[in-house]
């Protein structure tokens, strides 16, 4: 019965929530009210939401000079407002563009390791959790573009990336959409943790129309639509 009701509000959700942001005033940026038809599905397991990288370290960056960092916190701060509305408890591995690190961290790399560390740490600590890493691509030429979801190699993680691979192929289009396949099993944070994750690589900023669509509030909302849509539908087919 609840996993009928999951299915009949995820079906629905990506027409919903784009009307809702638009209409309902409520979703300001802090406030984590929810509305009673999707809070009354009753999950209470966390989902985590990872802005990529941060602080002293930007990622990768585009070549008119927009910081993968910046856009992967603006994306999961739209992502943690929708996935609070729909009543999903979303926990946050950072929310600003700064990062504090502790005295003997007084490399790039120390930064960076202590930042990966305590992201793992908090993870893990999270009981019936699931990761959602948000980040952007880049590459040599700019040729490629489109997103795609990169999977860790945690039971569950393969389903979830599938589900999140048809929900952004519904959202942002078949076109901007790659095929999942698993994370190269080098990325500290991917390797670590215990619960289904997925990486997300919204786009290519080395494309520049990915990276004009990017930027914009009205994509990076689709991107946090779509990726809402295909968790709903992960805990609905998974209870
Ligand atoms: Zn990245």
């Amino acid at each position: 019965m609840l996993n009928k009701r999951f299915k009949t509000l995820a079906g629905l959700l990506c027409v919903i929530l784009g009307a809702a942001i638009l209409a309902v005033p409520v979703l300001s940026r802090g406030r984590y009210e929810s509305a009673p038809v999707f809070s009354a599905m009753g999950h209470d397991d966390p989902v985590i939401i990872d802005p990529g990288h941060g602080g002293e370290d930007g990622g990768a960056v585009s070549p008119d000079g927009v910081y993968e960092s910046d856009i992967n916190l603006d994306v999961s701060l739209k992502l943690e407002q929708l996935m609070a509305f729909t009543g999903v408890r979303p926990v946050m591995t950072r929310s600003s563009r700064d990062i504090d690190y502790p005295d003997d961290a007084d490399t790039i790399r120390k930064k960076k390791v202590y930042d990966q560390k305590t992201r793992v740490e908090l993870i893990n600590s999270l009981p019936g959790g699931v990761l959602i890493s948000v980040h952007q691509n880049k590459y040599t030429d700019s040729g490629p573009s489109g997103a795609q979801v990169l999977f860790a190699a945690t039971e569950g993680s393969g389903r979830l990336a599938s589900v999140m691979e048809s929900a952004l192929a519904e959202t942002i289009g078949t076109e901007n959409v790659r095929s999942a396949k698993q994370i190269s099993p080098d990325i500290f944070l991917m390797k670590n943790v215990s619960c289904p994750a997925v990486l997300i690589e919204c786009g290519f900023l080395s494309n520049p129309g990915d990276r004009a669509m990017l930027v914009t509030d009205g994509y990076q909302l689709k991107l946090a639509c779509g990726i809402v849509c295909g968790y709903l539908r992960f805990i609905a087919e998974g209870t």
